[in-house]
């Protein structure tokens, strides 16, 4: 049918949310069947990050409009390219704030009170040989978030709820927060015991946490990675676990997952999570439905929901 738009699928895009409704309207091409005899008529892109959505793909779409993706972070979606075709991006900004900063609280406990490991250690009998061993505290700890957007602040009002002091570091002070800023991040790490990292991945932010930052943080540092493995030099941050120039590190993400370094699965002073910050049925569910909705929208003609900084809506 000539006159269904089609819509090509990267990757699986949560079937019964986002396939399922873009099926009544559209015809769903699955990236592996995407050929010559296609690729012509895909107007919009549903996208998850596992394959990139470079230059190269949207050039052999011509009539590509619109490309959804599934997660607030589109670092796999080069937006610059999409904005230099006139191609809009959307992403799934808002509606995963709360799930993932009660996953980085989640984390940031677990890694500060050995909740893994004793868990580990009533498993394994340990309890009724012995008391578990007295372990660090999150009291008289001051966190720093690399990234006050609009995770981090949800971040920071848990850590408020807390009664832990907050302080940030971002490239230009907020506007609408009063915790201390500081303008530079191994200032902030040296200042702080607790660095939870929540920026945007891609080339602006690569190793921002460096050897350097690490070595500021201190032997009683706590680092929390919810952003992208990217944001973290991971071999310093093995050395630093490994040699206790840091005390202990909780990672929900990795430069090239799945595969998670060899060297931490060893190590007992790190929290290792599968990228699970917004991995709930509820919140996916409301992530798929944004994709939906920014691609319906766009096909009818109303605009985008969510457009990325890139592409902005209306165009300048
Ligand atoms: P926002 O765009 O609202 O916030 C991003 C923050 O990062 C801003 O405060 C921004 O401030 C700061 N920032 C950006 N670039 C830099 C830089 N180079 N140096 C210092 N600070 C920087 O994003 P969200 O809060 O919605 O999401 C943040 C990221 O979290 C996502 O892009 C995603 O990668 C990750 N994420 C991970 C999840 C998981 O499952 N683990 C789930 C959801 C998101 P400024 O521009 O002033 O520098």
């Amino acid at each position: 049918d000539g006159a269904r738009p089609a819509v090509l699928l990267t990757g699986p895009v949560m079937e019964d949310v986002v396939e399922h409704q873009l099926s009544a309207r559209c015809t769903l091409v699955p990236i592996e069947t995407l050929d010559a005899s296609n690729a012509a008529g895909v107007r919009a892109i549903a996208t998850r990050g596992k394959v990139r959505v470079d230059d190269a793909l949207m050039a052999r779409l011509p009539d590509l409009e619109i490309v959804a993706n599934f997660g607030v972070g589109y670092d796999t979606v080069d937006a610059a390219a999409a904005a230099r075709r006139g191609v809009m991006v959307t992403n799934t900004p808002d509606v995963l704030n709360e799930e993932v900063a009660d996953l980085t609280l989640g984390l940031l406990l677990a890694t500060v009170r050995d909740i893994v490991q004793a868990d580990r250690f009533v498993r394994a009998g340990g309890w009724k040989a012995a008391a578990f061993p007295l372990g660090p505290t999150l009291r008289d700890r001051t966190v720093g978030i690399l990234g006050m957007g609009r995770i981090g602040k949800a971040i920071a009002r848990r850590l408020d709820a807390f009664s832990v002091p907050v302080v940030y570091h971002t490239r230009r002070p907020q506007p609408d927060v009063s915790y201390r800023y500081y303008p530079h991040l191994v200032d902030m790490a040296r200042a702080v015991d607790v660095l939870v990292v929540i920026v945007p991945g891609g080339p602006a932010t690569r190793h921002l946490v460096n050897a350097e930052v690490l070595a500021a943080l201190g032997p009683d540092g706590i680092f929390i990675n919810v952003a992208r493995g990217t944001v973290v030099d991971e071999a310093a941050l093995l050395a630093a676990l490994k040699e206790r120039t840091i005390l202990a590190a909780g990672l929900d993400v990795f430069e090239d997952e799945p595969n998670v370094p060899e060297g931490f699965l060893a190590l007992d002073n790190v929290v290792l999570l599968p990228h699970v910050g917004s991995s709930t049925r509820y919140t996916r569910g409301a992530m798929g439905q944004l994709v939906v909705d920014n691609i319906l929208s766009w096909l009818d003609g109303a605009g985008p929901l969510t457009p990325v900084a890139e592409t902005p809506w209306p165009k300048a």
